[in-house]
């Protein structure tokens, strides 16, 4: 390996290192909705999918909209609640033990539901028409009081080559894809 190529791998690493200290951050392209999600969040996301393995799995988001307003800070997630049902390309979360648990978070850290999480098993992390019908039904719903739900989707093999992609429902009807925007632009007009 050459010095110059030794010293970019260096880089790497320590940009990798300074965002799990910090959270992978990611924006919608018009910087309306961001989430910042820890590295420790991520993780247990990506264990929970090795588990689950060759079935969809997933979960929810919970955690807080930063001072700005249009930040999402995630701070805990779910595992499957234990009446979820998982086949090799659907999901259907449960909701037992749910509400206790998120009851619980909002008398603790004053942190609340933000959305959902799930794994395409060795599958593209691309919404299907029938995420977006379940994050719509669930904008829509009085129970949860979140007009605006995230989905975060994991892809790819999760033991060797996963990837996640995020996504913000919107008041104007879709789902709008948050992504990768260096924090240097952050401050700019687009
Ligand atoms: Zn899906």
């Amino acid at each position: 390996m050459s010095l110059h190529k030794a010293k970019r791998n260096a880089d790497l690493v320590d940009l990798r290192s300074a965002e799990e200290a910090q959270g992978l951050e990611r924006w919608t392209v018009d910087r309306r909705f961001g989430i910042r999600i820890p590295a420790g969040c991520l993780n247990r996301i990506i264990k929970l999918s090795q588990k689950a393995d060759r079935v969809e799995t997933g979960g929810i988001l919970v955690g807080r909209y930063v001072s700005t307003h249009h930040c999402a800070e995630v701070t805990d997630v779910s595992g499957a609640p234990s009446d979820s049902k998982h086949s090799v390309s659907r999901f259907l979360r449960g909701i037992l033990g749910l509400q206790r648990w998120l009851n619980r978070l909002w008398s603790k850290n004053g942190t609340y539901y933000l959305g959902e999480w799930h794994y395409h098993p060795y599958a593209e992390a691309v919404p299907s028409s029938m995420d977006e019908d379940e994050i719509e039904d669930i904008a829509k719903s009085a129970n949860y009081q979140c007009p605006e739900p995230l989905l975060l989707i994991v892809g790819g093999d999760p033991h060797h080559d996963w990837h996640w992609r995020a996504f913000v429902w919107t008041a104007d009807a879709r789902l709008t894809e948050l992504v990768d925007i260096p924090e240097h632009h952050l401050g700019q007009t687009p």
